[in-house]
């Protein structure tokens, strides 16, 4: 059986023509000034062991996938609660859709598209300010990562921001339906604060390790989340991780995953590890193309699945 490092060695270098295809994220300014042809891969598995591959240590972007953070946060301070504000269906829709919201009265289908995310954040602003509510975020991606140099990429956060139309439309409607209570300026503050947190792929594999181990740290054994809501958190990453393309990513990967269009992915192999890719060009649905090429190579040749 071939090491851990050369599996992963072998199935990043079989996509390598990959890299070159897609679109670097461009309606955050800031995101299209990241270099279009980087690429990293990190393997950290639940004993601790790591493999790396090129810019495996290089801050990016997280964006969405740092819903899966939101998520963790809120289910460990409002419960069950919290699915009466949003639903755990797949949307197959795109991550900044307002089409079903209309239907369904505001109530967005599942924690990874963005009207949903907006609502979270609204839901974790309750009784703070937007400043503790940012640090709070952070602070939780530290302890997950186990690395306090994290930290928010200020101008990223800025850009996104100033350009937050499209979220500030969905916030506005869902505020019509009484499913937004924070003033929406607030809720857009700490919502693009969260998506510029800047983390490595082996920082991000680091840090949702708890979520390849039923909800505690294998290597703190810090206890995270219970393992109910870990196994549901896997289950969303797996419905709904990559919006509209989800279903595909499942054809081709198999494993909970999360993507963000900073072009990073991260998946979660139950009771084996956590991997994260990086690749900066996105296909048309916003997920990283040579990111979910590279997962796809490296669960043919490890034979991770969820089974
Ligand atoms: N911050 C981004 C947005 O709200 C996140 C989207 C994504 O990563 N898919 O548009």
């Amino acid at each position: 059986m071939p090491s851990l490092q050369a599996q992963l060695n072998l199935a990043c270098q079989s996509i390598q023509h990959a890299i070159g295809v897609g679109k670097v994220a461009d309606y955050i300014p800031a995101l299209a000034r990241v270099p279009a042809d980087k690429f990293g891969a990190a393997i950290v598995t639940v004993s601790g062991e790591k493999a790396f591959f090129g810019d495996a240590r290089e801050p990016f972007s997280i964006q969405s996938i740092s819903k899966v953070f939101a998520i963790t946060a809120a289910l460990n301070r409002f419960e069950q609660q919290i699915w009466e504000r949003v639903g755990h269906e797949p949307s197959g829709n795109a991550f900044n859709s307002i089409v079903q919201l209309e239907k369904e009265h505001g109530i967005p289908r599942n924690p990874f598209i963005n009207a949903r995310a907006l609502v979270v954040t609204d839901a974790l602003l309750e009784g703070q300010t937007t400043t503790d509510c940012s640090n709070q975020m952070l602070e939780l991606v530290q302890l997950l990562a186990d690395d306090d140099t994290i930290a928010v990429d200020n101008e990223v956060a800025q850009s996104e921001r100033d350009t937050s139309h499209r979220n500030a439309g969905l916030a506005h409607f869902m505020r019509s339906f009484g499913r937004i209570e924070n003033s929406i300026s607030d809720v857009l503050d700490v919502y693009c604060r969260q998506c510029a947190i800047a983390m490595s792929c082996e920082q991000l594999a680091r840090s949702t390790l708890y979520l390849a181990n039923n909800g505690t740290d294998p290597i703190t054994e810090t206890h995270i989340v219970n393992e109910e809501r870990g196994r549901r958190i896997n289950a969303m990453m797996m419905l709904c991780g990559h919006y509209d393309a989800s279903g595909d990513f499942a054809h081709r990967v198999g494993l909970p995953g999360k993507s963000g269009v900073g072009g990073g992915i991260v998946v979660v192999v139950p009771d084996v590890a956590a991997v994260a890719v990086w690749a900066p060009r996105l296909n048309a649905n916003g997920n990283s193309h040579a990111g979910t090429a590279a997962l796809e190579a490296l669960v043919r040749a490890t034979k991770w699945n969820v089974l």
